[in-house]
Order: structure tokens, then sequence, then C-alpha cells
């Protein structure tokens, strides 16, 4: 088993970087378009969330002038998203108000900020949950935040580092307090990968697993079949 403290994290992460090299950071542009594509990704493919965010730069110059323009112009952008009558007046409003509050379409200032205030900032605005606010946090902030998607859930629940019925806030909370800042970019990344190419939500390829002598889900498995 791999322990659920720094120790045991450090540890996950180096098994990863052996198997699929160390990650690098990519250029994420500003802050808000940051939120504004993770508001976009949600329920459906990288490559829709990536050519909606693509449309809706083409079409408006700045998000200043996205929040002078009618939502139905919004949504026509963003169609390739999917819930785009849910995702175009939620974008809005968000620009809307950090425009009214602050002076500009920017939300670059929150960079300063430490994490927690940071973090609350953005849940405080409509639509924002805990997972996207997150990866704000981790992707354009450069803080050490560890946001917790579909992947990083399951193998967290394989490998026997939450408990089987955690929701989706507790785990959270419990693998944020153990993974230490300085890897949760990393780890982030690399157990999503892990999840695309190795450990999948059916069929697990737990032959071609790093992390197969760590694992509760395998040997439960074995145990079962033999
Ligand atoms: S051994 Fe199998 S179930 Fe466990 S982490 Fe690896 S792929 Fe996933």
């Amino acid at each position: 088993m791999i322990a659920r403290d720094e120790k045991g994290m450090r540890e996950l992460c180096e098994r990863l970087c052996e198997r699929y090299g160390v990650p690098r950071r990519k250029a994420r542009g500003s802050v808000l378009d940051c939120l504004i594509g993770t508001i976009l990704s949600q329920n459906t493919s990288s490559n829709n969330s990536s050519l909606a965010f693509r449309r809706l730069k083409e079409k408006f110059r700045s998000w200043d002038e996205l929040a002078a323009a009618p939502t139905r112009s919004i949504a026509s952008a963003i169609r390739v998203a999917g819930l785009s009558n849910i995702k175009a007046p939620r974008i809005k409003k968000i620009v809307r108000r950090v425009k009214e509050e602050k002076g500009s379409a920017s939300l670059d200032f929150i960079r300063g900020w430490d994490a927690k205030k940071a973090l609350d900032y953005l849940l405080s605005l409509d639509g924002v949950g805990l997972k996207t606010a997150l990866c704000v946090l981790l992707f354009s902030c450069g803080k050490g935040v560890f946001p917790v998607d579909t992947h990083i859930m399951r193998i967290s629940k394989r490998l026997g580092l939450i408990p089987q019925n955690a929701s989706a806030d507790a785990a959270h909370e419990l693998l944020g307090k153990v993974v230490p800042s300085e890897i949760a970019y990393p780890l982030h990344l690399l157990m999503i990968r892990h999840g695309r190419e190795v450990c999948h939500p059916r069929n697990p390829d737990c032959a071609e697993c790093v992390l197969i002598q760590h694992c509760s889900f395998y040997h439960r498995t074995e145990r079962r079949n033999t």
C-alpha cells in the first residue's frame, strides 16, 4: 500500500515520473483565460473545449467585449463544447462581475494572493466549484494545490488512498492535506495520464502498471480470481 502521507505521495509521484517522465509546465495565458477554458472543459473532451475557446477568442477581441455581448452570441461561439446555454450565461456573469468589481476583465490580481484567499474569491464567483477553482490556481497561478478529477478519484480509491465511498469534497480534503505543494502539478498530470492510458475505468491494464505492487484493487481482484 502507498501511505496517505507526504512520503507516500512523493513515492507515487516518483514511480509515475519513472514511467511517463516529468511533465513540463505549459503557458496557460491569463487567469481569466484559464478559468473560462476550465468552464468550457466541463463535461466535454479537451479537443471540443479547446475549439470552443479558440472560437470565443476569434469572435470577441477581449473579455471586456464579451461582457457587453448578447448571451446568445456567446452561446453560439461555444456550442461545440456542449451545455452552451448553461456555460455562456455563466461565463458572461463572471466576466461582468470581475469587470464591475475590479474595473477591468482580468483576474490576474489573484496571482499575488495566498492560495486560501484566491480560492475563496474564485469560489465566490457564480458557477465556480472546488475542482474548477483549484485547477485555475494550479495551472495559472502556480499554487501548489491538488485538484481531484475523475481519473485521480478512481486511482486513489483503487490504491486505497481514500475510502471507496469518499465524495469529491472528501477526496479533495484528504489528498489536499498530504500532497506536498511542490509535486502537486506533476502528480496531478501524471495521475490523469495514468488513468487515461493504463488505469482505465473498466478493465484496467494492471499487467502494465508500475503501481501493481501497491494496489489494493489489484490484490483484492487477484485473490477473488484464485
Ligand atoms: S494495478 Fe491496476 S487497478 Fe491498480 S492502479 Fe494499476 S492499473 Fe489501476
